[in-house]
């Protein structure tokens, strides 16, 4: 069950911009040559701060909804994935 992201005002259910706020801990594991690899982070806050729609801007509506991986009985015109987001019927 993956949130997934609409925007009301365009349709749009695949292009976000998304200001969020991480804090993570992780175990940075450098080679002896200097080559870094991170390791077990932990993701110790998540915040959202502003989700925009590519399309809208500022002026567009997006909501959240539950998405799981089957089909949403909810979700009406849109297939389960890979409908592609430029079919918008512009008044
Ligand atoms: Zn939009």
């Amino acid at each position: 069950m993956t949130p997934r992201l609409r925007c009301t005002s365009c349709g749009n259910l695949t292009r976000f911009d998304v200001v969020r706020r991480t804090r993570t801990s992780a175990f940075h594991h450098y080679s002896t040559g200097g080559h870094l690899e991170v390791e077990d982070v932990v993701v110790l806050e998540d915040e959202v701060e502003s989700i925009t729609c590519r399309w809208c801007g500022p002026v567009g509506r997006v909501q959240e909804f539950e998405g799981d991986d089957g089909e949403d009985a909810a979700v009406v015109g849109a297939g389960p994935d890979g409908v592609a987001g430029g079919t918008v019927a512009d008044a």
